[in-house]
């Protein structure tokens, strides 16, 4: 148990690439409850960049910005802090009321500079510039309601693999490094935020049908209870998700992992889904021994069935 909040340390430089990225109060504790510290974040960033950079390229960011810590007040940035250095790239988005200059980290050097702002959680769209109109997956939020739990999102995600296998779908899963699971579906192919939109919630709402005592897609909390909220509509232009091996800003460095369905279905069969939660070296670990489980998600091609 950590006790110094803040443990002044002297700022210090990152080789990141080509280039010096200075890392400013490096011992900074910003997860309380274990000690973990920005330059812990950096580093972990630093360690996972050869697999979370191509799921980060050419993706619009939205910084979710810590600055004394996971259990104090955070912001979400989605304009590009205008005092970044000339090499982060960024990419304009149009909005009803506004234009958003959107950071994308392209290399490693803008890692460092994104964790050096305390932004530990790294929350992209779907899709990637210059094409911004075009969703490159599918994702599926599983929320566990009051009385749920991470096993009855698993039973769930399950099902929904099964219904889309059978619809000519892959799918893919990993945790949120929170309380639930993401289900993805590599598109990578043409298609609109309209036709993702009409056919993620065609498919959730049958998911929900066939196992309406486990399964909802109806936002209301109080409908939640017991069961697992199946999120359909962050299929959307404007929605972003946590992307795969960020960190989250929870209580532990817990990072949003990807997981084999088998290992989602030992799981289920053990009843227990404790080892289901990943923290930074656990991610680093994994990585080594399994690569990039997600790596599926960039490259698979598939196209949405004919509904009807
Ligand atoms: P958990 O498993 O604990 O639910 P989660 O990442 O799925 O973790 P959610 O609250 O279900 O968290 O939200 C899903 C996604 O929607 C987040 O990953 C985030 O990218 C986005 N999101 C949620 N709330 C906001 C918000 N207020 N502003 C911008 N994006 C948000
Ligand atoms: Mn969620």
């Amino acid at each position: 148990m950590a006790t110094a909040k803040s443990s002044k340390s002297p700022p210090s430089s990152i080789r990141a690439g080509k280039r010096e990225v200075s890392v400013s109060n490096p011992g900074k504790i910003l997860y309380p409850e274990t000690g973990f510290t920005k330059g812990e974040a950096v580093q972990y960033y630093l360690a996972i960049a050869p697999v979370l950079l191509p799921h980060l390229k050419h993706r619009p960011l939205t910084l979710k910005r810590y600055p004394n810590g996971v259990d104090q007040p955070f912001f979400y940035e989605k304009m590009c802090p205008s005092h970044r250095p000339d090499w982060v790239a960024t990419t304009r988005m149009t909005t009803t009321n506004r234009e958003i200059d959107f950071c994308m980290v392209e290399d490693a050097a803008t890692l460092v500079w994104v964790a050096n702002l305390a932004s530990l959680e790294l929350h992209t769209l779907l899709s990637r510039a210059p094409d911004l109109d075009r969703p490159t997956f599918m994702v599926f939020d599983h929320d566990p309601g009051d009385g749920a739990d991470m096993l009855d999102c698993i039973r769930v995600a399950l099902r929904f693999r099964d219904m889309l296998e059978q619809l000519g779908l892959k799918s893919f899963a990993k945790t949120s490094g929170g309380k639930g699971l993401h289900l993805y579906v590599p598109l990578n192919t043409p298609v609109t935020f309209d036709e993702t939109k009409v056919f993620s919630r065609a498919v959730a709402q049958v998911l929900e049908k066939e196992d309406a005592a486990h399964v909802t897609t109806n936002m209301r909390k109080d409908l939640r209870k017991g069961k697992v909220f199946v999120d359909w509509s962050q299929n959307d232009r404007h929605k972003t998700t946590v992307c795969v091996y960020s960190l989250r800003a929870r209580t532990r460095p817990t990072v949003s992992t990807p997981v084999e369905w088998e290992e989602l279905e030992r799981a289920v069969k053990k009843k227990d889904a404790s080892g289901l939660a990943f923290e930074t070296a656990d991610v680093l670990k994994r990585v080594k021994k399994k690569g990039d489980l997600f790596e599926p998600v960039l490259k698979v091609k598939q196209k949405l069935p004919r509904m009807g």
